[in-house]
């Protein structure tokens, strides 16, 4: 028996849980598919989320496990420490915070139907193929929010272009005594990108790095440093370089589904959630007025571009040059910003979320002149290459 929804939403993550949400808050009758068994499971994250952030996710602090005010960026010989002095980050258990989203989706009124993998689409009549618990199902909607993760496979049977980098992220959580206000962070340990040590109360600590080339090589060796006693290992893809173009006839693409975690830090939760709520409004919409055409969608594309593509585009370009950047460099970059001017100005524009305005600011700071140098002359290896 076919089945009919307004909207059908791919992919219980947080993306897709905020946009089944949003939908059938409007009134929309919503279908949220999971192929998972257990929403927020297997976890692919550090969970690590600024106050805006976890302020997108309107859930409660049930999943909170520490809050940190500040970082340590660190190499063999320096280190840059910040504190704002106030909680800028809540380290979060991804699992109970996807399952809270989740239910906040049900009690708006979406239907959610887990264990169930969408595997094959006619985009042009408006047709999801899924099987699971249910068997095998054809389900007809008017829009699908493809919010289906770094695998994408709604954009990819729509014909929609792919990520232009895939980071492999690896990540355990062991007994480790650190500082539990600050993250750290460990540029050279993962050149590609970096690694990273987060604190997440009760003499523990999350452990972890993404990079592109050898990532299990170089975090077995990152990870030699800390003990052995891991109690949770996560490993996951992190699609950088957001897509050209995120609709088709009848589709929208949010969340990693469509690249869109920042460049610089590969922090997806922000972004994905603010798309998503943008898919949903255009969704709304089109339902109103019957067009899911895409040039009436692509007024997605508008709001989303408008709201973060700026910033996904200034983290893109960054993290470019941060490929061409040698560790003496990193080095030599760091401490230049180890200065109290630079720490003041990173601890006064800081934004997780946002880091475009900090980047702009420190390219221009007085103080950076000589890691300007360091930034002239990647920027002419990368040409030369
Ligand atoms: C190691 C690592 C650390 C990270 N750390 C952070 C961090 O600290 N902070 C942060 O903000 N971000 C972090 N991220 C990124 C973050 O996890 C993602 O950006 C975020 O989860 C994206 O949300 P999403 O809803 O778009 O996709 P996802 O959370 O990936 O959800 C997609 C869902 O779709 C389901 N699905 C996929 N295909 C199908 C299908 N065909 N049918 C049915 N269901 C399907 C999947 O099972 C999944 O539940 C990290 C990622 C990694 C790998």
């Amino acid at each position: 028996m076919d089945r009919n929804y307004d909207v059908v939403v791919v992919g219980a993550g947080p993306a897709g849980s905020a946009a089944a949400e949003s939908c059938a808050k409007a009134g929309l009758s919503v279908l949220l598919i999971e192929e998972q068994a257990h929403i927020g499971v297997p976890v692919q994250c550090a969970g690590l989320l600024s106050c805006s952030a976890f302020d997108e996710c309107r859930v409660s602090t049930r999943s909170v496990l520490n809050t940190v005010s500040g970082a340590m960026v660190t190499t063999e010989n320096a280190t840059l420490s910040f504190d704002a002095g106030k909680t800028k980050a809540y380290v979060v258990d991804r699992a109970l915070l996807d399952q809270e989203m989740g239910y906040a989706a049900a009690d708006a009124g979406a239907e959610i139907q887990l264990k169930t993998l969408a595997y094959a689409l006619d985009h042009h009549r408006h047709r999801l193929q899924v099987r699971g618990q249910r068997g095998l199902e054809e389900i007809r909607y008017r829009v699908l929010i493809a919010a289906d993760g770094p695998r994408a496979t709604i954009g990819r049977m729509a014909g929609l272009p792919r990520a232009l980098v895939y980071l492999s992220g690896l990540q355990c959580d062991l007994a480790y005594e650190t500082d539990q206000n600050k993250v750290a962070i460990y540029p050279n340990a993962s050149p590609e990108f970096f690694g990273w040590v987060i604190p997440i109360g009760d003499g523990r600590a999350r452990v972890g790095m993404c990079g592109i080339t050898n990532v299990r090589e170089k975090f077995e060796r990152f990870l030699s440093g800390f003990g052995s006693q891991h109690v949770q290992f996560v490993s996951g893809t992190i699609p950088l370089g957001t897509l050209k173009n995120t609709v088709a006839e009848g589709i929208m693409v949010a969340g990693d589904a469509a690249a869109m975690a920042k460049p610089t830090s590969g922090g997806g939760v922000y972004t994905g959630i603010r798309a998503a709520r943008h898919a949903a409004a255009v969704a709304t919409l089109a339902c109103d007025v019957e067009r899911t055409d895409p040039a009436f969608l692509s007024a997605y594309e508008s709001r989303w571009r408008g709201d973060i593509g700026k910033e996904l585009k200034i983290g893109y370009a960054a993290f470019k040059y941060r490929q061409q950047i040698t560790q003496t460099e990193m080095e030599q970059i760091i401490s230049v910003m180890s200065s109290p001017d630079i720490r003041d100005l990173i601890v006064q524009k800081g934004d997780m979320d946002r880091p475009g305005r900090l980047l702009q600011s420190l390219l221009l700071h007085p103080s950076m002149y000589r890691a300007g140098g360091i930034f002239l002359r990647s920027a002419i290896r990368s040409i030369i290459r």
